[in-house]
């Protein structure tokens, strides 16, 4: 073939730049025809397909095709590699702190893919631009800062919200770095149930993971905020300057909160009484739990939206901590978390938008952008290129939901965790151990017949007698969720998932647990009684193996 009559065949393959109706149901067919096909591949079971063993010697001889492909066959070959994929959104997967995407969240990130607005400017984005900063007002709003004087951008995780906190509080201790680079040992600060992303980001600004000093937790997985003020005093007495001091506001594993407003009252008081010429950077990293803060405003005493019992004190709990989030110089946020949108939609926020001037290149060094427009990110952002659908997506479930809908999706999966709760605290074999954090996510230990589960969790975490056992019930709870993920790769029971350290004992050792992370908006009691039962069924297939 001659290379206009490929030109001409590719044509096909790119939507018309003019309105062709025929072309255009060609497109439409096209995507409804892929969503068919996969649509085929549900079941009953949580995965799309069937169990697939991933045969990655077989991909590595792949090489690309000598010539083109038809669309539609391009789009089964697609269609193909989503066999085996977990459903997120099904009842029976809880296996993490992934949501399944709303529609009109999908259609944020459809019509960008489309259209490919770049946030570098509004020059190259347009009205996705003014998506981006009314999605920033309305969550600053949100989380209690003032939206007319707060700033914010979209970047690629919260990993990336991390960063741009860590970097704007370096340079408010050490102005200058962006130039002369870093000097005298900038410390970050976070509890040691904080992200590892908190270590990645020392790694990669060139801080040094070293220089990540990790405050010891209580029980319930928050910050001791009397070890943050003495390890405080400690690292400015040495002279060393602070660069971010990070309060979790939901742990990944366990939704643990930090006590914002202290470690804020901590951070100010420490400021003044050492005479600090700059103010240390406090973010929260609220990735998680932002979510929650649509509960400021909302009177737990007459429930308007008629949540049980035990799911308004799991929600006001969480709300206690949570409604001083204002509180922090910056937030992070994550839309594909607890805010039901497709991956990548994370902001990073400002209490004051003036702090992102800290970061921002000089106009000379980006001649050939920002000519026209008024709205130019690329000026501070890390990236140059930013994609549109992040903004998209997390606006469009804002809207979708407003606060009453998010509020019932998270009361509702909060209740569905305190049944769950209910259950494992009911049964003699198991023991919930993030009790204290009311979030969607439990943490469970299972233990064989003859344990004594009202004295063993916390012999296990104090006593060193019990050392052995901990390793060994560490094994066992291993064993028990190898099982469940052998039945739950083949489409049966439930998807969960472990950590192979929810906390440290005081001895050190780590201490393993499943996990239950309800994030579906399907779930329903029933669903719950299928984790009991896988929990049962793993048990006694490990009794009959002499496990
Ligand atoms: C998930 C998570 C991160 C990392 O966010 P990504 O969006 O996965 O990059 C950081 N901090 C906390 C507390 C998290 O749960």
């Amino acid at each position: 073939m001659q290379y206009h009559e490929i030109v001409q065949q590719l044509r096909q393959a790119f939507p018309q730049p003019v309105s062709d109706l025929v072309h255009d149901s060609y497109f439409v067919t096209t995507v409804l025809r892929v969503l068919d096909q996969v649509d085929a591949m549900k079941s009953r079971a949580p995965l799309l397909g069937k169990p697939e063993e991933l045969d990655y010697n077989a991909a590595r001889l792949q090489r690309i095709p000598s010539g083109p492909q038809s669309l539609e066959s391009v789009a089964s070959q697609l269609v193909r590699r989503l066999s085996g994929m977990f459903i997120w959104g099904h009842p029976r997967s809880q296996n993490n702190v992934v949501p399944s995407p709303t529609i009109p969240g999908i259609l944020g990130g459809l019509l960008p893919s489309i259209y490919n607005p770049n946030l570098c400017s509004d020059e190259s984005s347009r009205g996705v631009a003014v998506a981006e900063v009314e999605t920033i007002a309305m969550t600053a709003d949100l989380v209690g800062y003032d939206a007319a004087t707060a700033g914010g951008v979209f970047t690629f995780g919260g990993t990336g919200t991390l960063l741009y906190a860590a970097r704007i509080g370096l340079e408010k201790c050490c102005p200058g770095t962006k130039s002369r680079g870093i000097s005298g040992s900038p410390v970050v600060i976070c509890s040691d149930r904080a992200h590892y992303a908190c270590l990645t980001v020392a790694n990669w600004l060139g801080l040094g993971e070293d220089n990540v000093v990790r405050i010891p937790t209580s029980d319930d997985n928050e910050m001791f905020p009397c070890l943050l003020e003495s390890e405080m005093k400690r690292l400015l007495e040495e002279g060393r300057p602070i660069a971010c001091i990070v309060a979790t506001m939901g742990t990944t594993d366990a939704f643990g909160l930090d006590d914002l407003q202290a470690i804020r009252n901590i951070r100010d008081e420490l400021t003044e009484q050492y005479h600090l010429d700059y103010t240390p950077h406090l973010h929260a990293d609220a990735v998680i739990g932002w979510a929650w803060s649509v509960f400021n405003g909302y009177d737990f005493g007459t429930n308007p939206l008629g949540f049980p019992h035990r799911t308004v004190r799991a929600l006001a709990g969480t709300h206690r901590r949570m409604r001083h989030l204002g509180l922090s110089d910056s937030l992070g946020i994550d839309y594909h978390k607890t805010g039901f949108a497709p991956y990548i939609s994370s902001a990073f926020l400002c209490r004051d938008a003036a702090d992102l001037q800290l970061i921002a290149r000089s106009p000379s060094s980006t001649p050939y952008l920002f000519q026209s427009g008024e709205y130019h990110p690329g000026r501070y952002t890390l990236e140059t290129t930013r994609s549109g659908s992040g903004p998209m997506s997390a606006l469009a479930n804002l809207l979708l939901f407003g606060r009453d809908g998010l509020r019932s999706l998270l009361g509702h999966l909060v209740g569905m965790a305190e049944t769950l709760r209910e259950h494992l605290e009911g049964s003699a074999s198991t023991t919930v151990l993030n009790g204290g954090n009311f979030g969607s996510v439990t943490l469970f230990r299972v233990y064989p017949d003859g344990v004594d589960t009202f004295n063993m969790p916390r012999r296990e975490m104090e006593d060193f007698s019990a050392r052995e056992q901990l390793l060994a019930h560490n094994d066992y709870n291993r064993r028990i969720f190898q099982l469940i993920q052998h039945r739950a790769l083949h489409g049966e029971g439930v998807v969960l998932s472990l950590t192979d350290c929810y906390r440290y004992s005081k001895h050190g050792d780590p201490v393993v647990a499943l996990k239950s992370y309800i994030m579906s908006p399907f779930s329903e009691e029933k669903y719950v009684d299928f984790v009991l039962q896988s929990i049962w069924k793993a048990r006694q297939r490990l009794q009959e193996t002499g496990g």
